[in-house]
């Protein structure tokens, strides 16, 4: 294994589960010191433990329970991970949530606070938490990483509310990646299609629910069982997202030293 991320510092949201968990062990793989976060302290604790059964030392690891809808709840990641590792290289901003209509409903019929809800998390937070992220970034000469998702696109979609948190959140990667450059902090995003992560699971539900209410659940079925309208044959692992998250910021880092950015 590489050590891509040797001396780096990075936070990765939404690390209790996933894409994000297994964005985090990959980096302290490769030599990052992360600070893991979620909400569930049961599964931010696997997470841990998957990482230091792996053999990487405990002071390489911090890991916050926290709600980043709240912006106390980010001050306490900001500051925890500057007063632990005095820097911060790296924000992967991945914590997000596709809520449902609690009356089952789809597209516009669906309830305002579902939309509410979803901005609140898919898209403030990720403007909040960078703004509270950037001072620290822009010393590092760092890197954001927004992980969006391939129902942003032009396509229409039933999940009304999620498919535009996730296209407001590229235009704010394409906008922030402009504002901060100068700066020399890169922002790039990735979109994943569909990752098999259990995020129904993760969100509570039982699994009679998640097949009931999750239009993702539904939609994970049609692909697992139509698997020709999939280029590549398979649905997606985390650890993949996770590859794709490391080699985009590792190539940046390597673009910005060419540059002296
Ligand atoms: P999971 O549901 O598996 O994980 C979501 C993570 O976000 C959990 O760690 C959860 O932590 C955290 N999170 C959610 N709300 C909050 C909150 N208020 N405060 C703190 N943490 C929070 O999701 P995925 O791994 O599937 O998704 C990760 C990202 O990838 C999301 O942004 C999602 O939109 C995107 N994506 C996923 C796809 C997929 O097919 N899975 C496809 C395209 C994009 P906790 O519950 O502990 O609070």
């Amino acid at each position: 294994m590489s050590n891509r991320f040797s001396g780096k510092v990075a936070i990765v949201t939404g690390s209790s589960n996933g894409i994000g968990r297994a964005t985090a062990f990959l980096f302290a793989q490769e030599g990052a010191k992360v600070t893991i976060t979620g909400r569930n302290t049961q599964r931010l604790e696997e997470t841990k433990h998957e990482i230091l059964k792996a053999g990487i030392p405990e002071q390489h690891v911090l890991a916050i329970a926290t709600d980043l809808a709240t912006e106390k709840g980010q001050d306490k990641l900001i500051n925890e991970t500057i007063k632990k590792f005095g820097r911060l290289d790296i924000l992967v901003n991945n914590a997000g949530a596709l809520f449902h209509d609690a009356q089952g409903r789809n597209g516009i019929a669906q309830d305002i606070s579902v939309y509410d809800r979803t901005m609140e998390i898919n898209m403030r937070s990720v403007v909040t938490l960078t703004q509270k992220a950037k001072k620290y970034l822009i010393e590092a000469k760092g890197e954001i990483l927004n992980v969006s998702s391939m129902a942003a696109g032009p396509q229409s979609v039933s999940v009304i509310y999620y498919a535009m948190s996730k296209a407001a959140l590229d235009q704010f990667t394409r906008s922030a990646a402009i504002d901060l450059i100068q700066h020399g902090v890169r922002v790039n995003s990735v979109s994943p299609g569909v990752v098999a992560t259990g995020a129904g699971e993760a969100m509570g539900m039982t699994p009679e629910m998640e097949q009931k209410l999750s239009v993702f659940s539904q939609y994970f079925n049609f692909v697992e069982s139509h698997k020709d309208c999939i280029p590549c044959g398979s649905v997606g692992r985390p650890i993949d997202i996770a590859h794709i998250i490391a080699f985009l910021i590792v190539n940046c880092l390597l673009i910005s030293l060419d540059k002296r950015l």
